[in-house]
């Protein structure tokens, strides 16, 4: 059985780009007779909006969204996010890490695909008593790639690209990339359809996988809606919240920007017909060399 989600952060309303990536899962998911699942991604409480997850909640509902177990909130499943530190904990995998960023930036010598490698102070060296500590795991000298469904084969060298990289922060919270994977795995997800955004992040979750025990779903992401300045849409770039009052047509819009399903999109006078086309037409997965 396949097994979809969308699994967005409540940081602001939906925009276009959101529903592009809920279109995406949802059609890969339900087009193959699958399930699809809502996850709203509120780990970094920090970041949390008052009141945008319930208005993400009603905005995918007038969109025609219908997912088929109850939404669940990272915000509520911190003692999974334990146990599975604990798991790693138990098996040498993870450890204790009090340097600053500063710290870091001055004592690293590597670059990685995301700035300083961190150098593995807090494995040679005690850590500083009185200081709240984050948790990382370490990252072996090997490859880990997978073949994206989109772009194809991807892959990374843990210790050289990423390096021990945080799963829980010092201020007790969970990373992301603990969190969907534990997410992912407890909810059964076979295919993680997203935004090309999250490439980077996959090689880390996938050896996080295997350092758990989980399996490995398949993976396919999706083109990034850009604005005129070529920006992610996002709320740091002020992207506009998806309007209400004209469903169809910014529905089509979405349609029309994914290139898995027939250009241009035949018009459609009510929703249940719309998404019924998209499901008998959608098409993703079919990489060029396959
Ligand atoms: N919560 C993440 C975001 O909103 C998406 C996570 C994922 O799809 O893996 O960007
Ligand atoms: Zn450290």
């Amino acid at each position: 059985m396949v097994v979809g989600r969308f699994a967005p952060s409540p940081t602001g309303p939906l925009h276009f780009g959101s529903l592009v990536a809920a279109v995406a899962s949802y059609c890969d998911a339900k087009s193959q007779g699958g399930r699809w699942l809502l996850r709203i991604e509120d780990v970094d409480t920090t970041r949390r909006v008052a009141g945008a997850s319930a208005d993400m909640i009603r905005t995918l509902q007038h969109y025609g969204f219908v997912w088929d177990e109850k939404i669940v909130y990272q915000s509520e499943r911190t003692e999974h996010y334990e146990q599975a530190l604990a798991q790693l904990r138990h098996r040498g995998l993870a450890y204790p890490c009090t340097c600053s960023r500063k710290e870091i930036a001055d004592s690293s010598t590597q670059l990685g695909i995301e700035g300083a490698i961190y150098p593995g102070t807090c494995l040679q060296h005690p850590i500083k008593p009185d200081t709240p500590a984050a948790w990382r795991l370490k990252t072996p000298a090997i490859n880990i790639g997978f073949a994206d469904r989109v772009v194809g084969w991807q892959q990374h060298a843990m210790a050289r690209d990423i390096g021990d990289f945080v799963i829980k922060r010092a201020d007790g919270l969970f990373s992301y990339q603990l969190a969907v994977v534990v997410d992912d795995a407890l909810q059964g997800v076979t295919h993680v359809v997203r935004g090309a955004d999250l490439l980077q992040s996959t090689t880390r979750q996938i050896y996080l996988q295997q350092c758990l025990g989980y399996a490995t779903p398949a993976y396919a992401h999706i083109p990034l809606v850009l604005n005129d300045q070529g920006q992610k849409l996002s709320k740091q770039t002020l992207a506009t919240a998806l309007p209400l009052d004209n469903i169809l047509a910014t529905l089509v819009a979405a349609f029309n920007f994914l290139p898995y399903l027939p250009q241009p999109v035949p018009n459609f006078s009510n929703l249940p017909a719309l998404w019924q086309w998209a499901m008998a037409h959608w098409q993703l997965g079919q990489l060029a060399s396959d």
